[in-house]
């Protein structure tokens, strides 16, 4: 692509080299290139490489290096914080790399770093098969994979992360390496939880699972109830099988036809159950939570997979803007209900919602220092989606989402979801989501990435200023 941007790093001699398309400031394309899936991040890169190969990759790195850049990575440019572009960087994008491969005799899916779990959800349920990721179909596989990745296989399967086989990385210095329990295995720990902080993984190999019955939908209750709502979920969830995901939460049910008139538009409480089994078996499941808490709304029936993984993208319409945080919870007592959800009325905007999200199973049965991951004896994940439409002044909403949490602070487990860490939350935070983590996380950081390169994410320095030599290259 030609510009018109004049500029005193030499763009003409990358845009010439790579095989992706160079956007810079002026450009026809450039500011729908800098936007985000978070409408309220408005930054103006230096420059933006849509790469369309490892090759290009590489060289935008080198480029960087050798003209001192800094330079933010873009997967699927779905994090709240905005990490995926940056004021005055080089952003080095993935989205065009979205190629998939199954192998399904090995059970086993590759996949490019520029690809939504709605690609891969695609690929994969053709063969029957499906690997743990989180349930928005537009958010990338990257940057979810990076950071943990929650959904509702978590407890059947274990985190994305317990189900990454291998992933190809280029390296701060531009070199390439892949990354496996046989190869680079320091860079593998990190990679799996630690984000964006090690290389730009450029394709990742999952572990498929078979997924076919799946039962789920969602359970409606006016707010008044919500209480109680609560209270019979934590009770039922506490024994629920591995097959079984329980969320919770507060949402504004929407002017669709499936709900009943007075509710439409008004608060209410929901649980949305996600089955993976026999209907038969899931009724029998779901009967003591249904007993306990009787809905005003029953949508749970049979579903396909992907049905399942579209549940809430009614709740997420494009444009928004968006203010995430969350919190590790123990559990859930009495007195924390009631001030959550007193944190929670009187929300400024229908958009946002929390959830609660019942961990366990698989993912629960990993042990806490087998990758970054710290909390795997988390009973909950609390999580708090501030959401908005534009021109409405962000205090307010940021406001209510951190009362939330701090509303919640008697269960806390110590920390965060690293995915879910919003832009301003200081690198206490992010130190906290990584918990006994963090230290060895630093260490890695120091072999693969002593500069500190990569450092627009939720970042993590490098323990010492040293050099490759700690590389657990073996
Ligand atoms: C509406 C919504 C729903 C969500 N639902 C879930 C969910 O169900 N489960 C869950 O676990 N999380 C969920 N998330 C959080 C999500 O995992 C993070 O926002 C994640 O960062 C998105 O990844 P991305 O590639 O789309 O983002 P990007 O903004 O492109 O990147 C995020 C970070 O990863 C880095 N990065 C991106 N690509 C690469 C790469 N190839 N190599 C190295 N670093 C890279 C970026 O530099 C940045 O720091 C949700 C977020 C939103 C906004």
């Amino acid at each position: 692509m030609t510009t018109s941007a004049t500029t005193t790093v030499p763009y003409t001699e990358l845009a010439a080299t790579v095989r992706g398309d160079l956007i810079l400031p002026g450009d026809s394309g450039y500011d729908q290139a800098r936007a985000v899936y978070n409408a309220m991040i408005d930054k103006h890169p230096a420059a933006i490489a849509r790469c369309r190969d490892t090759a290009d990759v590489i060289t935008c790195v080198r480029f960087a290096r050798q003209h001192g850049l800094e330079i933010a990575v873009r997967g699927g440019g779905h994090n709240a914080a905005g990490f995926g572009v940056w004021d005055g960087a080089l952003v080095i994008d993935l989205s065009l790399l979205r190629s998939t491969t199954v192998d399904p005799d090995g059970h086993t899916v590759r996949v490019d770093a520029g690809c939504t779990w709605g690609d891969i959800d695609h690929a994969t349920v053709a063969f029957g098969m499906a690997t743990p990721s989180g349930f928005l179909a537009s958010t990338g596989v990257a940057g979810l994979t990076l950071g943990g990745g929650i959904g509702y296989l978590a407890r059947r399967f274990g985190l994305t992360v317990d189900n990454l086989l291998a992933a190809d990385v280029v390296l701060a210095d531009g070199t390439f390496v892949t990354a496996s329990e046989n190869s680079h295995r320091d860079l593998f720990w990190a990679l799996r939880g630690g984000g964006g902080n090690f290389g730009i993984v450029t394709s990742f190999t999952y572990r498929l699972h078979a997924v076919t019955g799946v039962y789920g939908g969602l359970l409606g209750y006016t707010v008044d109830r919500a209480v109680d709502v609560l209270q019979a979920y934590r009770e039922v969830s506490a024994d629920a099988p591995d097959r079984l995901a329980l969320y919770a939460g507060l949402v504004t049910a929407p002017p669709a036809p499936f709900v009943p008139e007075h509710l439409r538009g008004q608060r209410v409480a929901g649980v949305i159950p996600v089955y993976f089994g026999a209907a038969d078996e899931a009724t029998r499941v779901l009967a003591p939570l249904l007993a306990a808490a009787p809905p005003v709304l029953d949508l749970t029936k049979p579903m396909t997979y992907r049905e399942v993984q579209q549940l809430t993208d009614g709740l997420n319409p494009p444009g928004m803007h968006h203010y995430y945080t969350a919190e590790w919870l123990h559990g859930l007592d009495d007195q924390t209900i009631e001030e959550v959800l007193a944190a929670a009325a009187n929300t400024p905007s229908p958009f946002s919602v929390i959830v609660l999200k019942r961990m366990g199973g698989v993912t629960g049965r990993v042990a806490a220092d087998a990758t970054p991951f710290w909390y795997r004896d988390a009973a909950y994940n609390l999580d708090v989606h501030a959401q908005w439409a534009p021109g409405s002044p962000p205090g307010q909403h940021i406001a209510w989402a951190r009362a939330i949490r701090q509303a919640a602070q008697r269960d806390s487990a110590g920390g965060g979801y690293v995915n879910f860490i919003g832009g301003d939350q200081g690198h206490d935070r992010v130190r906290a989501a990584y918990g006994g983590n963090y230290a060895r996380l630093a260490r890695v950081k120091a072999a693969y990435d002593p500069d500190n390169f990569f450092r627009v994410n939720n970042n993590i320095p490098p323990a010492v200023p040293s050099g490759n030599g700690g590389r657990g290259d073996r």
